[in-house]
């Protein structure tokens, strides 16, 4: 399957579960992760008429960025080390994996100094998962309603990456609390954060069906990465 193939049937499997969850497509956007997948091969997306990507590594995205059209939407969806903001603010327009209040800050003020702005997402511990990066649910309520009114990062949503589970089904109660725990911080916590990036290349449907707007796909599309 050629990665345009490839891209057309991940859209088409968004726009079914979208049906199922009677929700419009249009409101679930396909994040491409690109992530150790070199130019020609990114580039194969771009022909098939895609836009937006995600990479997790600051080395990539200062390495693909400028060497690809300057149309296309960078998201920066890992772990953020609080000393690569300023090399990553002017490459990416979304940051999905804000994962304190520090950082955020830091973002927002380092963002001012180099005269940009940029949207953001809070990464949520939803399972509290040892092992994962993110706020808890309590934290994140917090975190929302102190980062409401920043003047160059604007929060936009939650993301999260529950620990790998084969069977989609059990991931589902996670993306479910991730969705309510949006609409409790919009209805109590005074801050409009629409966003839901989660569901990955095999659970992707089931996060559409419980709310995504974000969905954050890599094999699927460019196939089983290689990190040798
Ligand atoms: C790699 C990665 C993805 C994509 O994973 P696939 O299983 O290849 O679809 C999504 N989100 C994050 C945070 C990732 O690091």
């Amino acid at each position: 399957m050629s990665i345009a193939e490839n891209l057309q049937r991940v859209q088409q499997t968004i726009a079914d579960a979208a049906k199922k969850a009677r929700r419009p497509t249009d409101e679930i956007s396909l994040v491409a992760v690109s992530k150790t997948w070199p130019i020609e091969v990114i580039q194969e997306a771009v022909d098939a008429g895609h836009r937006v990507f995600g990479e997790n590594k600051v080395q990539e995205l200062k390495q693909k960025v400028p060497a690809m059209a300057d149309d296309l939407q960078w998201h920066a969806i890992g772990h953020l080390q609080k000393n690569k903001v300023r090399k990553v603010l002017p490459l990416c327009t979304m940051i999905h994996s804000i994962d304190s209040v520090a950082l955020a800050e830091r973002i927002d003020r380092i963002a001012g100094e180099d005269g940009l702005k940029i949207q953001g997402l809070l990464q949520v511990n939803i399972a509290e998962d040892d092992t994962k990066f993110g706020l808890t649910a309590e934290e994140a309520k917090v975190a929302a309603e102190k980062l409401s009114g920043l003047s160059n990062l604007q929060i936009r949503g939650l993301m999260t990456v529950p620990a790998f589970d084969p069977e989609p089904e059990n991931v589902r109660p996670h993306f479910a609390r991730l969705r309510e725990l949006r609409d409790d911080i919009e209805a109590n916590f005074g801050a409009s954060i629409p966003h839901l990036s989660m569901g990955m290349s095999h659970d992707f449907p089931v996060a559409i069906e419980e709310g995504a707007t974000l969905v954050r796909v890599g094999s699927s599309i460019f196939g089983k990465r290689d990190y040798t």
